[in-house]
């Protein structure tokens, strides 16, 4: 394993289930540890995987490409923040960081892998700020 794939793995690791318990205490303090076990159960948002072919590919970048990880489902995660009922407003805080630890883990994908970048779903969604 290269130092960037271990770098990748503590960061990927660390995102999904440190930074929620962070992100709970600080967006939801008087009921962290509710928030914090939201966000983890928020990850059951990649079981839109299970509809792609193949379902696991490390050179794919799911951002764009997994229906709930689409701009489009991102724009109701966003909405989501204005919830009356706090859980879904922890679920939304936690599928919006999933969404940023996703990409964080394509950025690294994209710097081991020629041509991953050139032919994933995200480049073609990022014509919008060209
Ligand atoms: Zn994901």
């Amino acid at each position: 394993m290269t130092w960037l794939k271990l770098l990748q793995n503590i960061i990927h690791y660390s995102n999904h289930l440190l930074v929620p318990g962070l992100l709970a205490w600080l967006f939801f303090p008087k009921d962290w540890k509710k928030a914090w076990v939201v966000m983890i159960l928020s990850m059951a948002v990649d079981l839109d995987h299970l509809l792609a072919s193949p379902i696991f590919d490390p050179n794919r970048c799911g951002i764009g490409f997994h229906p709930l990880h689409t701009p489009y489902a991102m724009v109701v995660y966003v909405v989501m923040l204005w919830a009356k009922k706090a859980e879904i407003r922890m679920l939304a805080v936690g599928l919006l960081f999933h969404m940023i630890t996703d990409t964080i883990d394509c950025l690294f994908m994209f710097a081991q892998c020629d041509g991953c970048y050139a032919k994933s779903a995200l480049k073609s969604w990022l014509w919008i700020f060209h």
